[in-house]
């Protein structure tokens, strides 16, 4: 069974037999889903802790780096294991075993989860995303301490030769040693101050947004991971993306549309024989699809054209059989 929101993954790793084990913990169990289907655990509120990609049933890939800022949920409808008569044939089978439609007479059932979430952003903290600052200590640290013994060797000693650079080298780095956990401490006030004042601001420009836009939190954020979904999984050689963190949201108006801006911190794994994953920062821009929503109900929805009663497939753009086009699934269409 495929679920509207999993359609464009589902289909790409298929294609190239792979599967993706996400481990989520909820209340510190942990779950696993897998895009195979061979578990599907339901969550509610989970966090992700680990991806692991196989190939052809191989462990060839892991990921461990998540915000736990982020959430997720995924419900599905009681009755997928249940039987279930397809209302234009009469056919009656599991509804797990629908591939999205009925295999006889191919009416689409476009299935929602009974309840979804792909991925909000449910708290604000001063959570730092490099892990550069004790690296950043340690070289402040360094460098203060061979200049100094630099300075002390070359003024107590009448001649500056190749023993006195030695000296530098065994006091400088012993010195290191013995003040890094000083300058970790020194640095604390003097790099995190402003970096966590900065975090503080970041963050209340966010919570502002959620309040004067009017947007309903889940809504969009479910929006917004279809529509990005939608064009990863539609480029060759991507296999799967994660947001790692959502940096800032803008919306304003031009003409009489309206956009929204959302700049996220990602990881991308990408696939070509071999797996590598690669971080970036992205702007992904929105705007407002002014010809009306086609609202997904939970579980079974089946839809007719307008024009010709087929029934249809909301992950598309147009009727399969007589080419108008349909409502469009999301309020907001990434440009
Ligand atoms: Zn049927
Ligand atoms: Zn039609």
């Amino acid at each position: 069974m495929v679920y509207v929101s999993d359609v464009f993954h589902k289909k790409k790793l298929d294609s190239k037999k792979i599967n993706i084990k996400t481990i989520y913990l909820v209340d510190g169990i942990r779950y696993e889903r897998n895009t195979d289907g061979s578990k599907d655990d339901n969550i509610t509120n989970g966090i992700r802790v680990k991806k692991e990609y196989y190939l052809n049933n191989e462990l060839k890939h892991t990921e461990h780096e998540f915000d736990t800022r982020i959430e997720y949920s995924f419900v599905e409808n009681e009755n997928s294991n249940k039987n279930y008569t397809c209302p234009n044939c009469g056919m009656t089978a599991k509804l797990k075993e629908f591939n999205g439609g009925c295999p006889y007479c191919g009416t689409y059932y476009n299935l929602d989860y009974k309840d979804k979430d792909l991925g909000s952003k449910k708290y604000y903290d001063r959570v730092l995303r490099n892990k550069s600052y004790r690296l950043i200590s340690a070289i402040i640290d360094a460098i203060i301490c061979f200049l100094i013994s630099f300075i002390i060797i070359k003024n107590t000693s009448r001649t500056f030769n190749i023993n006195d650079f030695y000296k530098i080298f065994v006091f400088g780095s012993i010195a290191s040693l013995l003040f890094y956990y000083v300058f970790y401490i020194v640095d604390a006030y003097v790099i995190l101050g402003p970096i966590k004042r900065y975090k503080d601001k970041q963050n209340e420009l966010q919570k502002d947004f959620w309040k004067k836009s009017g947007l309903d939190k889940v809504t969009f954020f479910n929006n917004f991971n279809y529509e990005v979904r939608k064009y990863y999984y539609n480029k060759e050689d991507v296999i799967d993306y994660d947001i790692i963190d959502f940096d800032s949201f803008k919306d304003y108006t031009i003409k009489d549309d309206r956009y929204v801006e959302v700049e996220a911190y990602i990881r991308v794994v990408y696939f070509d024989g071999d797996f590598r994953s690669n971080f970036k920062k992205k702007i992904f821009r929105f705007k407002q699809n002014k010809n009306g929503t086609t609202k997904l109900g939970k579980g079974t929805n089946i839809m007719m054209c307008h024009n010709c009663g087929a029934s249809i497939d909301v992950t598309k753009s147009k009727c399969d059989y007589c080419d108008s086009e349909i409502k469009y699934l999301q309020e907001w269409i990434l440009q």
